[in-house]
This record gives structure tokens, C-alpha cells and sequence, in this order.
């Protein structure tokens, strides 16, 4: 089987052998005679995943003891609601930085709950660029100071996190969480969907420091309560056990390369390699966003005109690229490059746009 190289933002591409052996497994895990997705979420063999994968997130991202980690479902975009019904305690407010789609449809859930200041604002520049961290802080009374550490659609990345003092700075982290090393003290909630840089969708994941667990509204709901998942380890439901199994799997093998400083590494190359096509051809590409702030996840560009966008989508995909298409509210091209794209992928990538800029251009 000739396998496609997989640049779609999401759900997007997994490592080859966490299927191989997910497939392995499937019909009879470990010779218990039944498949984990067929098994009790309270029995030991499940168990067993369920711990591994907390412990492994735990050891690769370096999350002090003082944080719980959750896997909830809901996708990251249930966190839109649940942070700011658990943050903000019975009505308050809380800072954006509005920096593209995903921060702006955070934005409007967190406007239903309390009041929203935006203390970033990028619409007057198109979203292509971020502020200075050291001009973020976050006003008086703040419950917390949201950021969205990768606009997925835009290609716009944080490389530094602004000091919100005692005002815990929250991050929606779904396109780039263990992309790099992180310091867990700089955030008082991290959280993300599962689907780009984890594992498949259907889990999602919330670090919280502990003390952040007593600011909920008091009219919360079970599941919308984040106390709720902490005090069950998140088995107070049924958690979404194959997503869980498989990103164990994942979290193994990141373990096994070399944890993130290894991912870190690899990460930036091969955004430097397409990034240095396009500027290589730049009378041909365009990279629209700011070159301080470009994504090592998923690298936006242009052609000359909508017409050679859509014809480089349409001969990448006959030469078994997927994906490349930006996303429909920006167009454009948009290569999605997480964790598990392998440098092969993207070194095939860069010589097709080359071969496309030479003939077309
Ligand atoms: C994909 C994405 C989301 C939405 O995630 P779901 O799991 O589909 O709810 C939110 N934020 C960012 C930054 C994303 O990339």
C-alpha cells in the first residue's frame, strides 16, 4: 500500500506505527481476548492505558505536580465554555487577545458567560502578525488572560508568552501542544483538541493548576465542572477510550525519539525548509504572515492568483499530497505540518512547489 502524505490541519496525520499497531491490537488487545474498545473503562486493562497516557503527558510536557491533567471530550471547542463557566467564577470578566478565527470563536462563547476585554486586537493588520508580549497585561480584575498559542488557519504562532503576573494566562494549544518545550508555571490553564498534534479526535485535554479547580460558578453541572474530572482522575464518565489508547501510543514513541526538545528540533527544520522555498520563489509564493511569528505547524502561502492556487491543490493531490488546500475563510495554500509529518513528507512538498514555481511562474 502506497500511503498519501498527509498535510490536512485536522484530524491530520498520526505516526505510521502507532497504527500498525493500533491495528495489531484491535480485535484482541494484548491476548485478553477482547478489543479495548469493547472492554469496561473501569477495568484494569483499560486502567492500565488510561494512567500511562496521563503519566506520559505529565513526563513529556514537564507539568508540575501543582496541575491536573483532564481528558475530557468536547473537542476544544467545549473548553471555549468550560474555561471561562470555571475561571470566572459567578460573572466576571476576562482578557482576549484576539489574533485570528479560533481566538474570536473562543471569544464569542466566553462573551455568553461574563464580559470580555480584548487587549489585543489584530484585525487592523489581517491577523498576519502578534503583539510584543511585553505589551499583554492583562486589567484590573481580570480572571484570567486568554491567548491562542497557534491560529491554525492564519499560521500565526507565539514564540513567547506575555507575563500576566497574578492573573493566570490561559492557552487554547490545539495546533502546536508538544511541539516544543514549554514552562507549565507560565500558564494557569493550557488546553487542546486532540486531533492535530495528540492523537485522533474525540479527546481533549485541560492542565489546570489545582487552585483554579475552586473558582467554578456555583451552578455548574457535573460534566461542566472541571472539579468533577479531577477528583475522578476523567472517569467520572466514559472517556473516550480509543483516542486515549491511541495517544498513549503516540506519547511512547515522542518519549522514545527524544521527548520535545527532539520534536522541537525537527519541528522548526521542516518549517525552514518550506519556508525557505517560498522565499526562494518569492516573486512566485507569498507568505503573508509576519516572519517573527510564523508557524512551525502549518506553513500558509500563495500563489500569484486563485487560479494557480487551486491547480497547485489539485497536482499535489494527484502526486499524493493531501490537504493543501487554506482553509476556506482565508484560501490560499495551507501545509499542516504536526509532529508526526515526517521530514520526508515535507522535503517532497518543498520539491514539487519547486518544480510548480518553475513551470508556472
Ligand atoms: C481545531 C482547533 C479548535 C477546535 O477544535 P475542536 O476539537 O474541533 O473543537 C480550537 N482551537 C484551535 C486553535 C484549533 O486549531
Amino acid at each position: 500500500m502506497a500511503r498519501k502524505i498527509n498535510f490536512y490541519a485536522g484530524p491530520s496525520v498520526l505516526p505510521v506505527e502507532v497504527l500498525e499497531e493500533l491495528g495489531k491490537e484491535m480485535v484482541d488487545f494484548k491476548g485478553s481476548g477482547l478489543s479495548l474498545v469493547e472492554t469496561s473503562h473501569r477495568s484494569a486493562i483499560y486502567d492500565e492505558v488510561h494512567n500511562n497516557a496521563l503519566s506520559l503527558f505529565r513526563e513529556l510536557l514537564k507539568v508540575p505536580e501543582n496541575y491536573r491533567i483532564l481528558f475530557l471530550q468536547g473537542g476544544a471547542t467545549l473548553q471555549f465554555t468550560m474555561v471561562p463557566m470555571n475561571l470566572m467564577g459567578n460573572g466576571g470578566t476576562c482578557d482576549f487577545t484576539n489574533t485570528g478565527a479560533w481566538a474570536k470563536k473562543a471569544m464569542a462563547d466566553a462573551k455568553k458567560i461574563g464580559r470580555v476585554n480584548v487587549v489585543y486586537d489584530g484585525s487592523a493588520e489581517n491577523f498576519m502578525t502578534l503583539p510584543d508580549v511585553s505589551t499583554v497585561k492583562p486589567t484590573a480584575g481580570s480572571s484570567y488572560l486568554h491567548i491562542t498559542s497557534n491560529e491554525t488557519i492564519g499560521g500565526v504562532q507565539w514564540k513567547e508568552f506575555p507575563d500576566t503576573g497574578d492573573v493566570p494566562l490561559v492557552a487554547d494549544m490545539s495546533s502546536d501542544i508538544l511541539c516544543r518545550p514549554l514552562d507549565v508555571n507560565q500558564f494557569g490553564l493550557i488546553y487542546a483538541g486532540a486531533q492535530k498534534n495528540i492523537g485522533p479526535s474525540g479527546l481533549a485535554v485541560v492542565i489546570i493548576r489545582e487552585d483554579l479547580l475552586e473558582r467554578q460558578a456555583d451552578n455548574l453541572t457535573a460534566y461542566m465542572a472541571y472539579k468533577t474530572h479531577a477528583g475522578e482522575d476523567s472517569l467520572y464518565n466514559t472517556p473516550g477510550v480509543f483516542p486515549i489508547w491511541a495517544t498513549e501510543l503516540v506519547l511512547k514513541r515522542m518519549k522514545r525519539l527524544g521527548g520535545l526538545e527532539y520534536f522541537d528540533k525537527i519541528n522548526k527544520e521542516k518549517a525552514e525548509v518550506l519556508y525557505q522555498v517560498v522565499a526562494q520563489y518569492g516573486d512566485f509564493y507569498k507568505c503573508p504572515v509576519d516572519p517573527r511569528y510564523r508557524s512551525v505547524m502549518n506553513v500558509v502561502f500563495t500563489t500569484p492568483s486563485e487560479e494557480l492556487d487551486k491547480a497547485f491543490v489539485s497536482g499535489a493531490t494527484a502526486k499524493g499530497m493531501l490537504g493543501l488546500k487554506g482553509h476556506r475563510s482565508v484560501g490560499g495554500c495551507r501545509a499542516s505540518i504536526y509532529n508526526a509529518m515526517p521530514r520526508e513528507g515535507v522535503e517532497a512538498l518543498a520539491a514539487y512547489m519547486e518544480d510548480f514555481a518553475r513551470e508556472n511562474g
